[in-house]
């Protein structure tokens, strides 16, 4: 079998045409606009009627989104922001650039999502908001920690930057929080051949402040009127027909990703007393960003499948309240043992939807064997 990569680099290739045609009409287009235009309009309508949301706002990338997000809350100084302690650096840095403190909470050892007894712990005077991500292939426990920012008046910030498409308990991720952000970049569910987010929310004040937020605080209407110190975050038209045409294909591409999984999950379900833990079985409140297996030995199973071909994955090596960036927040005698366990354990296989059949039972076959068992 010739080797697999982990980041495919023929994600694309199916959409190749559609791509130059894309490219070629904006590019000839007499209009000539290229950002923020009618495509970008359509593009956001799209997602509303996807997800049912009031409105959907398309920004610069998922980063981007969490941002504007905080700005158009008014969180900023003073206020502290509850974070997963493992996750990606934007969920920190985006409360850093707002001015505000990260808190983290530690993760649930096994689906890695933050833990809300954990959130509860760390929301204190100064807590503004919390903010839950879904993480690898499992949402966060959305319907506690809702009902916990309403018991403690906080806001409820959704980190779905990688569950875009998944559904837990019948709501759509990105519609339990205050807000919800999707990412665009590459290997997101719903990634493209380059940058964009977008913000999702059923807030219709909120919408339009992150809408002015965007581009340099303009409603739109008047140029250079600016109501509010804003950033530029724009979206770019192309990608906006571009991802237009590929919306309808999502449902497709994450029933394949689930489907990888399920295969996965039935093959592993008896490793776990030999030190391999698939993730959790089930579909409800799932979405197969990555497919992320917790090992013992992670290492010594990282080099097994490089040998045989099969390129792997480490999300994330650091929890973030260990990064150099951020250690000066992880104070107060915090710590995140299981943050730290996963981050040692932590490896992704590969799950894109184009995987054939074959190529999905080798990388199955290969971590049975490295666990000793046999076909
Ligand atoms: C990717 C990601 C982001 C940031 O999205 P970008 O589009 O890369 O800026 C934020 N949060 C999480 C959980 C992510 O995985």
């Amino acid at each position: 079998m010739s080797a697999l990569p982990f980041f495919p680099p023929d994600l694309f290739d199916h959409d190749r045409d559609l791509l130059l045609e894309t490219v070629r009409r904006i590019g000839t287009d007499p209009a000539q606009k290229f950002i923020l235009g009618e495509r970008t309009a359509a593009f956001e309508a799209a997602l509303r009627a996807e997800t049912g949301a009031a409105d959907v706002v398309a920004c610069g990338s998922g980063t981007g989104a969490l941002g504007l997000v905080l700005r158009a809350m008014d969180i900023g100084p003073g206020d502290e922001v509850v974070v997963p302690a493992l996750g990606c650096a934007p969920l920190a840095a985006s409360v850093v650039n707002a001015g505000a403190t990260p808190v983290f909470a530690d993760v649930h050892p096994w689906t890695m999502v933050v833990e809300p007894y954990e959130v509860e712990a760390a929301i204190g005077d100064e807590t503004a908001a919390i903010m839950p991500a879904h993480m690898f292939s499992v949402m966060a426990d959305m319907p506690t920690l809702s009902a916990l920012a309403d018991r403690h008046q906080v806001r409820l910030v959704e980190d779905s930057a990688v569950a875009q498409g998944g559904v837990l308990a019948g709501v759509p991720a990105g519609r339990w929080g205050d807000a919800g952000v999707y990412s665009f970049v590459q290997v997101k569910t719903f990634g493209t051949v380059g940058e964009g987010g977008a913000v999702v929310t059923d807030d219709v004040e909120l919408a339009a402040t992150v809408r002015m937020l965007r581009n340099h605080g303009q409603d739109g209407r008047t140029r250079f009127v600016h109501h509010l110190v804003g950033q530029n975050s724009r979206f770019d038209e192309i990608l906006a027909d571009y991802q237009l045409h590929r919306l309808p294909g999502l449902a497709e591409r994450l029933e394949r990703r689930a489907r990888i999984a399920d295969f996965y999950t039935e093959r592993f379900a008896d490793l776990a007393d030999r030190g391999v833990q698939a993730p959790p079985p089930g579909r409800d409140g799932r979405c197969f960003y990555v497919y992320c297996l917790l090992a013992e030995r992670r290492d010594e199973l990282r080099h097994h499948l490089a040998q045989r071909g099969v390129g792997t994955h480490v999300y994330y090596p650091t929890p973030l309240p260990l990064q150099p960036a951020f250690a000066q927040y992880a104070r107060g005698g915090r710590c995140w043992p299981h943050a730290e366990l996963a981050s040692a354990r932590m490896l992704a296989l590969p799950i894109y939807p184009h995987l054939t059949d074959a190529q999905v039972e080798h990388v199955a076959d290969s971590v049975v064997a490295f666990c000793g068992g046999t076909r």
